[in-house]
Formats: C-alpha cells, sequence, structure tokens
C-alpha cells in the first residue's frame, strides 16, 4: 500500500486578520507530523487541478457560491466563526479539485490518497449552514461531498466515515435524501453544530444510509475502539466500497483545545489499520495542533502496517449504551 498527498501551498491563501484557530499553521502541523514520520516525501506530494466554479453547484447551490466569491474580494466573515479573505476562492476550488484528485486515485490504484486541504469543508451544505447550526464552523464549500459525489458518479455508491470530533452536519444535508451514499459520522455529542444523533438516520427514501454515533464527553481510545468495532467496522464491511471517503479531523486528540475527547494515537493508528484493505480518499477537516503532529502520522502508520492492535477494552458505561442505541436503531437496516 502506498501513501499520496494532494497539497498546494495554494491552500495558505485563505487567511484570517489576527488569531483564528482555523489558520495556515494547521498545515505546518500536519506536515510536520507527516515528515516526522517519513509520509512526506519528494516524490510522493502531488499539486491538485482546481475545479471549475460551476463544478461547485454539484454540491452547493448557485447563490451560496456566488456569496463567497463576491465576499472573498475583500476580508469579511460569513458569520462569527467563518472568514473569507482574498485567496480563499481560489483555495476553495483547488481544495475541492484534491478531494476529486483523491477519490479517481484511489480509485485507479489502491492506497490512500490525502487530500491535505483548507478551508476545510464538513460543515458546509448545500446552501451554507447546514440543518440547525448557527454558522459555517470554519467551512467553506464541502470538501468531502464533493469527494463522495465524485465517488457516487464513478461508482455508483460512495461510503464516507466521519471521525472528525465534530458532526459531519454539511456533508450529512447534502446527501439527507441519497440513498447511494453512506454516511457514518462518530462524533462528541451536544456541542457544535448541534445535530447529529442516534434517530437522524436520513431522509424518507434513504433511511438507514445515515449513521451517528454520538459519543460523550472526555470518550477514550477504549469508548472510540467499541463503536468502531460494533458499528462502524461491520457497516463498512457490509457495504464492500472500492473506495472509503475519509472525512478526517484529529480535533478529538487529547490536548486538542474545541472539545472534551481523550483520543490518542491508539485510536487513530487502529483506525488507519482496520482501513487497510480499502482504498482511502482521506479529506483532511479539523485538528489545530497536536491531533496533527500526532494523530495524522498514527492514522498514516496504522493504514499503511494494517496491523490493527486493540488490546483489551474497557469502554464507559455512557460509551457502552450509546453504541447500543446506536445498533438497536440501527438493526433495522444492517447486519449489526
Ligand atoms: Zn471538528
Amino acid at each position: 500500500m502506498s501513501l499520496r498527498i494532494f497539497y498546494s501551498p495554494i491552500f495558505r491563501e485563505h487567511r484570517p486578520e489576527g488569531y483564528h484557530p482555523e489558520n495556515p499553521t494547521r498545515l505546518d502541523y500536519a506536515i510536520k507530523g507527516l515528515r516526522e514520520g517519513d509520509f512526506w516525501k519528494e516524490d510522493n506530494v502531488l499539486e491538485p487541478e482546481p475545479v471549475t466554479a460551476e463544478e461547485v453547484l454539484l454540491i452547493h447551490d448557485g447563490e451560496y457560491v456566488g456569496k463567497i466569491r463576491e465576499l472573498g474580494r475583500a476580508f469579511g466573515y460569513l458569520d462569527p466563526d467563518t472568514y473569507v479573505s482574498p485567496g480563499t476562492w481560489e483555495a476553495a476550488l483547488t481544495a475541492l479539485g484534491a478531494a476529486r484528485d483523491a477519490v479517481k486515485s484511489a480509485l485507479k490504484r489502491p492506497g490512500m490518497y490525502l487530500a491535505l486541504v483548507r478551508p476545510p469543508g464538513h460543515h458546509a451544505g448545500r446552501s451554507g449552514k447546514a440543518f440547525n447550526a448557527s454558522t459555517l464552523g470554519f467551512c467553506i464549500f464541502n470538501n468531502s461531498a464533493f469527494a463522495a459525489r465524485t465517488l457516487k458518479e464513478l461508482d455508483g455508491k460512495a461510503l464516507v466515515i466521519d471521525f472528525d470530533a465534530h458532526h459531519g452536519n454539511g456533508t450529512q444535508e447534502i446527501f439527507w435524501n441519497d440513498p447511494d451514499v453512506i454516511h457514518i459520522d462518530i462524533h462528541e455529542r451536544d456541542i457544535y453544530p448541534w445535530s447529529g444523533y442516534e434517530h437522524d438516520v436520513g431522509g424518507r427514501d434513504a433511511e438507514g444510509s445515515k449513521i451517528n454515533i454520538p459519543m460523550p464527553h472526555y470518550a477514550t481510545d477504549d469508548d472510540y475502539l467499541l463503536a468502531w468495532m460494533e458499528v462502524v467496522l461491520p457497516v463498512i464491511e457490509e457495504v464492500n466500497p472500492n473506495v472509503v471517503v475519509v472525512s478526517a479531523g484529529f480535533d478529538g486528540f487529547q490536548g486538542e483545545l474545541l472539545t472534551t475527547l481523550r483520543l490518542t494515537e491508539r485510536f487513530f493508528r487502529y483506525a488507519g489499520a482496520t482501513l487497510s484493505r480499502y482504498s482511502l480518499a482521506v479529506i483532511f477537516e479539523g485538528g489545530y495542533n497536536v491531533g496533527l503532529m500526532e494523530g495524522l502520522p498514527a492514522f498514516s502508520e496504522g493504514y499503511l502496517s494494517g496491523e490493527p492492535e486493540k488490546g483489551p477494552l474497557k469502554p464507559s458505561y455512557e460509551a457502552l449504551s450509546t453504541v447500543q442505541r446506536v445498533v438497536t436503531v440501527h438493526r433495522e437496516w444492517w447486519e449489526l
């Protein structure tokens, strides 16, 4: 198995005025982590092709796309969390291009293809804010949704696993009524964007295609490993996709500041290792510091080694009951 990275310096041109957690230094942390693990080499980093403005309309409506383009002529805020700068437009089109390149490569030759992009995307719905979210949560265009859309077009169906600490509400909203896009989302419950509960299973003709695992506050590796084994892996195995789209956020890593999750290298290595039998399009979402330096390389290492090590599990009572609830809800559609 090999690892290739789609990256462009253009991703640094989406930049805040003053302090903001979503800023270009995130890429420095990610690259540092990848370099130290020897995953970032001269010959495996490729420049992605941007998509056109028309192609963005495959996942977003014209009014929203126009608003991003207009606002980005100067610096401005879409909402209290989310800024647009003069480099945003080009960065966002190139990020979508990287997501598409990752999918196409993953279909062509088995391996892990990482779209190391900014701005992030999984909170962006079809016309901006998704479901009941108050903001876009730092996101502009939905890179993971674009990856899923591309994969569905080329392969008939798509599966997305989102392990960012926050619910991927934008991705879920875009495909809410689409039974051909299976979306599994494991995240911390009752935090931004306040969605992604056990009973949110997809729209009328797509019931069961959206699987939400809202984990308790302070969840640990053991809690996540349990959910991964009991829900995530069985669903992926049942779908048996040619390519898995991974909406990869590392903000659940212990020491990251936006959530209370306490994940370590152990979970991320395990997650990578258990996915090593699939070809992956890994789309970069959140993670602001230590998660990028430790979690991202651990995931990559796990994927390349292909040897899952879980050890004995001691999940919390809250995690056990969460997983049990998800299994109970989804037994109607899945062999869990
Ligand atoms: Zn996040």
